[in-house]
């Protein structure tokens, strides 16, 4: 009847209530964790950078390449950054994590370039709190004279939406480090919320066509149109395009049929530690590969 309905539905919705509790207490256990390993790891050193190629697609030369933080996390070994850039981001302590990059990238870069390893670029996401700080272009400009390398090499992998957080701001900061002489790429283009009026007015040389309109080419005839479409779009704008999370020969063929300018993928190669750059660049210093 309906008392006994009512009823049941009391409990459950207690019941409901109490889970909900106990889910976010762990969530919030979880977090502070988290918190703490992330402290911990700024501390002791617990972080680790792997390096990915970009490649030309007409020469298949190695011209940059990105780097990717890693945590070794005591006990759950590597963690990847998606499961605690956001909780760094929120906590702040990407400030200090992200200057490690910066720092770290930027020195081993000028290691690679004083032991002939040709003169490639290296790329350093900054995230949003990072972007942010009234002191990114000092640090940045710090990291560029403590490692020796010239700033033409770095680039700054920045997203739209983190333009677009605040856009009179992000522009005048863009056009500080674009005076520095560093280059700035917009990363994982097409999923965010940049207009085309904002976009012709960043100061960068360098698109990243996103990972999930690659990862269907040849399938998708969306994801072909969306790619030629944001290949036109930057080179009419005077930008190189690069197209991330290439994995398969067919996504390769497309992308150099459509003159995209370079390439990042597994289908070259993942993301691996220094070494394993320095052997990538003495076997493909010559366009073989391709
Ligand atoms: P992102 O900057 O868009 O980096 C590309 C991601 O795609 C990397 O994941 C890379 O390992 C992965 N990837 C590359 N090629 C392929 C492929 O062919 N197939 C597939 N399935 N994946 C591919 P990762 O290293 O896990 O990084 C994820 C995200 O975390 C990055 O996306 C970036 O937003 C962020 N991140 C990484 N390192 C840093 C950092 O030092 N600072 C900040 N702020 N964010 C970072
Ligand atoms: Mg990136
Ligand atoms: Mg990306
Ligand atoms: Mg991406």
């Amino acid at each position: 009847n309906a008392d006994a309905a009512m009823y049941r539905a009391k409990e459950l919705g207690r019941n409901n209530y109490q889970f909900y509790a106990a889910e976010m207490n762990h969530k919030a256990q979880n977090k502070l964790a988290m918190f703490e390993g992330l402290h911990n790891a700024i501390t002791h050193g617990a972080f680790e950078l792997a390096y990915q190629p970009k490649v030309a697609l007409q020469t298949g030369q190695i011209i940059g390449v990105e780097a990717l933080i890693r945590w070794q996390h005591p006990e759950q070994g590597l963690v990847a950054p998606d499961q605690f850039i956001p909780l760094a981001e929120e906590s702040g302590l990407i400030v200090p994590i992200g200057e490690w990059v910066l720092r770290t990238a930027c020195m081993q870069n000028k290691a690679w370039q004083d032991a002939g390893m040709g003169a490639i670029g290296i790329s350093v996401n900054v995230s949003a709190r990072q972007f942010r700080e009234e002191d990114l272009l000092k640090r940045v400009a710090q990291a560029l004279e403590d490692s020796g390398m010239q700033a033409e090499y770095l680039e700054l992998e920045l997203t739209e939406s983190l333009i677009m957080q605040d856009l009179e701001k992000a522009l005048e900061t863009m056009r500080a480090l674009q005076a520095m002489g560093v280059q700035l790429s917009i990363d994982d283009f097409g999923t965010g919320y940049s207009s085309l009026s904002a976009l012709k007015s960043f100061p960068i040389v360098r698109l990243k066509i996103d990972r999930a309109f690659v990862r269907d080419i040849p399938h998708d005839e969306d994801d072909k149109a969306i790619a030629r479409a944001i290949i036109s779009l930057g080179h009419e704008l005077g930008l190189k395009v690069i197209a991330e999370g290439v994995e398969t020969v067919q996504q390769l063929d497309f992308l150099r049929a459509n003159q995209c300018d370079e390439m990042q993928g597994y289908y070259f190669s993942r993301p691996v530690p220094a070494s394993g750059i320095e052997a990538l660049l003495r076997a493909h210093s010559s366009p073989e590969w391709i």
